[in-house]
């Protein structure tokens, strides 16, 4: 029997599944010891889940003896602790959720379950997804697996840098302003922000309605793919869920990159962009363009830019009216002690909500509140229509959009803690995206002072297909996606 190797990707584990090189079992318990010796240095978990994972290790060998075995059938996978999960608490990294234990899972978990993968744990976050650097947690920052003093981007930091560090192959993230893509980038990931209405949200704490979609992290096109296939699609439970077929996520991979349009916004590589990620991007375009890309510089997007400051309404707008329910009364932290309801409600609120949430409520209170909602919201609802418009014409154009996934690569810890406004302007790339609803994606595309660098690819709606395929074509002529930080653990 061969060495079980933990650096393997999820479908090279699949295929040693298949032939029985190693058991689900055993590979989930090696797992286990590496995610536990790397916690020490990274504290990429908020709750490992030693016993559930090591009973649906036992159930999906039971299903490989069987002959039923699918793609993710015993693969490790970690899982954002802002998916609602039976039994096992989700927290989402906040003191207000720090014993809750939800009675059912979200749909892709359930999901996830029926395609018999391996639930290692649930990974740390910006509290309520809210944050670019994972520092925002009530349960200690997350470190970035290639420099130890520094973040692994936010919101969904511990599922990036829990794959980066080959502690499990797959996670999951959530992806409002650029959760899933900046903390790949900034590890040296793929994540793929999925198309809003493409995976269902049911059973996931909400923080931006219009906004919030889950998505895979993987470390080639190859997993990303099988993972969306299994979470993607229709679900009764989320209104906002697209009733479309999920295509096979594979189907471009065949084409690679040859006749690939590429679009080059200027607009996306202005001011704040720092010398070692533009000149990444500018030698990943050429690599592009050498392998039979089609480069095109004349898309612009002037609006987009505008994205984030539309952003910073429209978000914390939704998330004041989604955070209303943390009142101390049905779940979740209550204080106890106040001497009548106003000043229970005031006190669970005051303690149990971190700064930036605060922050986030009371911005979204101020711009929804009798006399501003025209001002505020109702404009910024205007430019995103705008915003969306923009994006599509380009896209009629070219096939996807290229741009950096973040203006910079990975920052220290504490660097950007104390001002909000550089700690936003991580998202000023992705954020647009949500804005208009599509599809994107962050590859590795290098390094600036040994630190990854990721480029955003933007699709079409419900065009993950062709993301998907340009990644593969991509990690054909790269080996970016190949490189490792050092071991941690
Ligand atoms: N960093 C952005 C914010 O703080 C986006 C977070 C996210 O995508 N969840 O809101």
């Amino acid at each position: 029997m061969a060495a079980l190797d933990l650096d393997r990707t999820a479908h090279e584990h699949a295929a040693a599944l298949r032939s029985s090189e190693y058991t689900a079992r055993a590979l989930a318990e090696a797992t286990l010891v590496r995610v536990r010796a790397q916690e020490p240095s990274l504290n990429a978990y908020i709750t490992v889940t030693d016993e559930l994972a090591l009973r649906q290790a036992d159930a999906a060998d039971a299903a490989l003896k069987a002959g039923g075995a699918g793609p993710l059938t015993g693969i490790p996978v970690g899982v954002k602790d802002l998916l609602g999960t039976k039994g096992v608490r989700t927290t989402a990294a906040s003191k207000m959720l720090e014993t809750f234990v939800p009675p059912y899972d979200c749909t892709v978990v359930q999901r996830l379950n029926a395609a018999g993968a391996v639930t290692i744990g649930k990974t740390n976050l910006d509290e309520f997804a809210m944050g670019s650097s994972t520092e925002h947690s009530a349960f200690g920052p997350t470190r970035n697996p290639w420099d130890l003093d520094r973040v692994p981007g936010g919101s969904s930091g511990g599922s990036a840098a829990t794959v980066a560090a080959r502690g499990v192959p797959i996670s999951l993230g959530t992806d409002t302003g650029g959760s899933i893509r900046q903390p790949a980038a900034l590890c040296g990931i793929l994540g793929l922000k999925t198309t809003y209405g493409r995976v269902s949200r049911w059973g996931v704490v909400a923080f931006a309605s219009s906004l919030d979609q889950v998505g895979p992290f993987a470390r080639d096109a190859e997993d990303a793919a099988a993972l969306l296939g299994v979470i993607a699609g229709h679900d009764p439970l989320d209104a906002t869920s697209a009733p479309l077929p999920v295509p096979d996520y594979t189907e471009r991979f065949a084409r690679g990159l040859d006749g690939l349009r590429v679009g080059v916004p200027a607009d996306f590589f202005g001011e704040g962009l720092e010398d070692g990620v533009r000149e990444a991007m500018e030698r990943s375009i050429n690599v592009l363009a050498a392998n039979g890309a089609v480069i095109n510089r004349n898309i612009t997007l002037p609006t987009a830019q505008a994205g984030l400051t539309v952003y910073y309404i429209i978000a914390p707008s939704e998330a004041s009216a989604n955070l209303a329910r943390y009142d101390g009364v049905k779940y979740g932290y209550s204080y106890g002690d106040g001497r009548n309801a106003e000043e229970e409600m005031s006190e669970t609120r005051g303690r149990g909500f971190g700064a930036e949430v605060k922050r986030r409520i009371m911005l979204g209170t101020y711009a929804l509140s009798a006399g501003y909602y025209d001002a505020y919201y109702l404009k910024a609802q205007k430019v995103r229509t705008l915003i969306k418009r923009e994006f599509d014409a380009a896209l009629n154009e070219v096939d996807v959009i290229l741009t950096p996934t973040s203006p910079n690569v990975a920052f220290r810890l504490a660097e950007k803690l104390d001002d909000p406004m550089a700690m936003y302007l991580n998202d000023l790339y992705t954020i647009p995206v949500n804005i208009a609803g599509n599809p994107g994606i962050s590859l590795p595309c290098g390094f600036s002072d040994g630190l990854p660098v990721g480029m955003q690819l933007i699709g079409r709606m419900f065009e993950e297909s062709t993301l998907l395929g340009a990644a593969h074509g991509w990690e054909q002529v790269t080996d970016w996606h190949r490189q490792a930080p050092p071991a941690r653990g």
